[in-house]
C-alpha cells in the first residue's frame, strides 16, 4: 500500500476523479485508498495524482523500507521513478550509483537532481545522452575548465546557460557565451557579474538584437560608459529602454541617475522635449543641471500639471513676474497652490486679493500665511470668519497684525481647538477673567495654556 490518507482529510472529493486506478473511495469518516488497487499511479503517471490534487496535503506515502527496496529493483521503470521521487527516500551511496546507472533516463535525472554526486558521477552525468541528466550535473557547479568547455558546446541551451552563469570561466569561454545564438545564454553571461567584460564586449552587448539584453549590459555596475556609449543608450531604438531609464525610480535601472557621467546640453534638451510626459518629467526632476530660461518657460507652459509643478519645485528655477502672474492664474489648483507658496516674488495687492478669494482653501491659507503683506480690515474680517479652519488658523497665527477684542473673543470660542489654541497663544491682548476661566476649563488646552502664557 504505497499511499494513505491521514485524518486531516476534509472530504472534498477532489482526489477521487484523479486516480487512474479507481483506488480512492469514501470511508466511514474520511476518504481512503484501497491498497490492492493503488500502485502509486505507475505506469500511468510519474507522480501520484492524488497527492498533487489534494488541497490539504493529507495524502502521504505508506511505503515500508522493504517496499522501497523492492520498488527500486522493480522491472517497471515507472515504479522505480516513483520510489526515486519519494520525499522520504534517502538513498545510500550505492543506491545513488545504481540510480545514476538506471536504464531509464527519468530515474537517472531524479537521482542526479536530488542527490549529491561524486566528481566521477558528475563527469558521467555531464556526458549522459539525456538533457535533464546533463543539466542536473551542470547545476552542481564547480566544474573543471574542461567540463565548462564541453558544457558550452552542449546542444541544449539550458546546459550552456547554466555554464554561462558559473564563476570560473576563461576569457574565451566568456566570449563564447556572449556570442551564443541563444539569448538566454547571452542573458546569463550579462547577468554574471563575476566575469569582467571588455569595452568591445560591452559595445556588442549594447547592440544586441534584444532590447532587454541591451539593458542588462548597460545596467552592469562595471560598465563605465564612454560619451559615445551614453549617447547610444539615450537614443536606443527601443522606447522601452528610454522609458525605463528615465522613469524607473527603483534600483534596477539606475543608469541615468549614475553620477559618473553627466548629460550634455543637447541630451538634456532632447529629454526635455521628449514626446513622453514621464520622460520630460524625469528630466526636469534631475537636479544635476540648471534649466535655461527658455526651458523654464517651456516647462511652465507644458500641458502636464506635474511638469509645471516640477519646474516650480526645482531649487534653482528663477521665475519671472509674468510667469508668476500666469502661475497664479493657472487652471489647475495644484499649480496655483504651489505658486501661492513661492516666496521669491512678492505678490501685488491685486494678486493677494485674488488668492485670498480663491475657491481652494489651500491657496487661501497660503496667502493668509504670507507675512509680506498686511491684510486690509476687510481681508482680515473675511479671513477670520473663513469657512476653512486652516484659513482662520493662518490669520490667528500672524502675530504681525493687530486684532480687535471682538475678533479675539470669537477666536477663543472657535469650534476648532487648534484655532482656540492659536488665539490663546497671541501676546497682543490681556484676557478677561471670563476668558481665563473658559481657557482653564477648556478640555483641549488645559493645563498648558496657563503655564505657557499667563
Ligand atoms: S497514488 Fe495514484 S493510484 Fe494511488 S490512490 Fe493516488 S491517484 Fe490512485
Ligand atoms: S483530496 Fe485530500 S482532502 Fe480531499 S478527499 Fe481527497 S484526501 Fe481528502
Amino acid at each position: 500500500m504505497p499511499f494513505k490518507i491521514t485524518d486531516e482529510c476534509i472530504n472534498c472529493d477532489v482526489c477521487v476523479p484523479e486516480c487512474p486506478d479507481d483506488a480512492i473511495s469514501q470511508g466511514d469518516q474520511i476518504y481512503q485508498i484501497d491498497p490492492n488497487k493503488c500502485n502509486g499511479c505507475a505506469p500511468h503517471y510519474d507522480t501520484p495524482q492524488c497527492i498533487e490534487a489534494c488541497p490539504v496535503d493529507c495524502i502521504v506515502s505508506a511505503f515500508s523500507q522493504d517496499q522501497i527496496e523492492q520498488g527500486l529493483s522493480s522491472p517497471d521503470a515507472a515504479t522505480r521513478l516513483m520510489i526515486a521521487k519519494l520525499s522520504e527516500f534517502s538513498p545510500t551511496d550505492d543506491q545513488v550509483e545504481l540510480g545514476l546507472m538506471d536504464t531509464d533516463a527519468g530515474v537517472r535525472a531524479v537521482f542526479a537532481w536530488r542527490h549529491s554526486l561524486t566528481p566521477a558521477q558528475v563527469e558521467r552525468c555531464l556526458t549522459d545522452e539525456n538533457d535533464d541528466v546533463r543539466l542536473a550535473a551542470a547545476k552542481k557547479g564547480n566544474l573543471t575548465p574542461e567540463q565548462n568547455e564541453r558544457g558550452l558546446m552542449d546542444a541544449n541551451a539550458q546546459v550552456r546557460r547554466v555554464i554561462a552563469a558559473s564563476s570560473n570561466l576563461t576569457a574565451s569561454q566568456i566570449e563564447k557565451c556572449l556570442t551564443d545564438s541563444d539569448e538566454s545564454v547571452r542573458a546569463a553571461i550579462a547577468d554574471n557579474h563575476s566575469c569582467g567584460l571588455t569595452q568591445a564586449q560591452f559595445d556588442r552587448g549594447l547592440a544586441d538584437a534584444e532590447y532587454w539584453l541591451r539593458r542588462k549590459f548597460f545596467s552592469r555596475k562595471d560598465f563605465i560608459p564612454t560619451h559615445d556609449q551614453v549617447e547610444r543608450i539615450l537614443t536606443d531604438a527601443s522606447r522601452h529602454i528610454t522609458q525605463e531609464i528615465f522613469t524607473q525610480k527603483d534600483a534596477t535601472l539606475e543608469f541615468i541617475r549614475r553620477t559618473d557621467f553627466t548629460l550634455s546640453p543637447a541630451q538634456i534638451e532632447r529629454g526635455l522635449t521628449d514626446e513622453s510626459d514621464s520622460i520630460r518629467l524625469a528630466f526636469i526632476e534631475r537636479a544635476d543641471y540648471e534649466l535655461t530660461n527658455s526651458q523654464i518657460e517651456r516647462g511652465l507652459m507644458d500641458a502636464v500639471t506635474d511638469i509645471r509643478l516640477a519646474i516650480l519645485n526645482r531649487k534653482n528655477s528663477v521665475i519671472t513676474q509674468s510667469q508668476y502672474e500666469r502661475g497664479l492664474a493657472d487652471p489647475d489648483e495644484k499649480v496655483r497652490a504651489a505658486f501661492a507658496l513661492y516666496q521669491k516674488i512678492r505678490p501685488t495687492p491685486a494678486q493677494i486679493e485674488t488668492g485670498l478669494c480663491d475657491e481652494n482653501y489651500t491657496i487661501r491659507t497660503s496667502f493668509a500665511s504670507r507675512k509680506d503683506f498686511t491684510p486690509s480690515k476687510e481681508q482680515l474680517k473675511r479671513g477670520l470668519s473663513d469657512k476653512s479652519m486652516n484659513v482662520r488658523l493662518a490669520f490667528a497665527q500672524r502675530d504681525d497684525i493687530k486684532l480687535t477684542k471682538a475678533q479675539i473673543e470669537r477666536g477663543l470660542t472657535d469650534r476648532y481647538s487648534e484655532v482656540r489654541a492659536a488665539f490663546a497663544q497671541r501676546t497682543d491682548f490681556t484676557p478677561t477673567a471670563e476668558q481665563v476661566e473658559r481657557g482653564l476649563t477648556d478640555d483641549w488646552l488645559f493645563p498648558d495654556w496657563t503655564a505657557v502664557h499667563w
